[in-house]
């Protein structure tokens, strides 16, 4: 190899430790954590309602559930629809514990975090739809938990927000083990919740909920209740995608 290769190579593996990092999906050399074809892969939830980002055809409309009863919560970031590789990915980690796939997902939440909060204040505590102590027990992890970890050590690398720090333990905790909730219709689902949670823990006054998946909402909506009955006085939810209609 003559001193030209030589001083190329070693160039390109200097640029690529420095500048280029791995895929989290396919491995292959990226500038960003997800490479430019992976990330095609994922359906933004570009049209949706203004309040509930429930998905829509058309921008900026209040969806007809919000105009009969606008959701509790202020603000909702669901920057993902829950279908193609969102919805393989959030799958595999429920019930196969991939936990290496959190990180695509939690990477592209904290991203669309970080532009959502560039002009408004972030919350001063993160909390988070926990599961059941026994689907805990059978899984083996509660994958929100997991989840919200992950995402909070991306912010802390990206922001210099000092609010950003999971509490421990959860204030919310699920007290009543309802049938998963993939397994029930929508009619079921909405009537399921019901005080199913509780808060155990004095809370901040401007918090987040982080959720993987929002579906019907009305976990969220029971959540954000108690949350605004136990001392917060603002809560925005953060979910990394929402449910289309046909998933219903
Ligand atoms: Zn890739
Ligand atoms: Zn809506």
């Amino acid at each position: 190899m003559d001193w030209k290769t030589l001083s190329t190579k070693i160039l390109n593996s200097v640029y690529n430790r420095l500048f280029l990092t791995q895929c989290y999906l396919c491995d292959t050399k990226s500038k960003h954590p997800l490479c430019q074809h992976c990330r095609k892969g994922f359906t933004k939830n570009t049209f949706s309602c203004y309040h509930c980002k429930h998905p829509t055809d058309t921008q900026n409309i209040l969806c007809g559930q919000c105009q009969i009863s606008l959701p509790a919560y202020q603000n909702c970031i669901a920057p993902y629809r829950f279908e193609g590789i969102v919805k393989i990915l959030i799958h595999s980690i429920k019930f196969n514990q991939s936990s290496h796939h959190i990180r695509p997902l939690t990477y592209l939440l904290g991203e669309e975090l970080i532009k959502e909060y560039s002009s408004k204040p972030w919350p001063e505590q993160i909390l988070y739809v926990p599961s059941h102590p026994s689907r805990i027990k059978e899984r083996g992890f509660c994958q929100t938990q997991i989840m919200t970890k992950q995402l909070i050590k991306y912010l802390q690398t990206y922001t210099t927000e000092k609010h950003i720090k999971i509490t421990h333990p959860n204030p919310i905790k699920k007290i009543k083990d309802t049938q998963a909730q993939h397994l029930l219709n929508k009619k079921e689902r909405l009537k399921n919740p019901k005080n199913n949670y509780l808060v155990d823990q004095s809370i901040a006054k401007h918090v987040a909920l982080f959720d993987d998946v929002m579906t019907t909402g009305s976990t969220i909506e029971n959540c954000t209740k108690l949350l605004l009955n136990s001392g917060a006085e603002q809560v925005d939810i953060w979910v990394i995608a929402r449910t289309p209609d046909k998933e219903h």
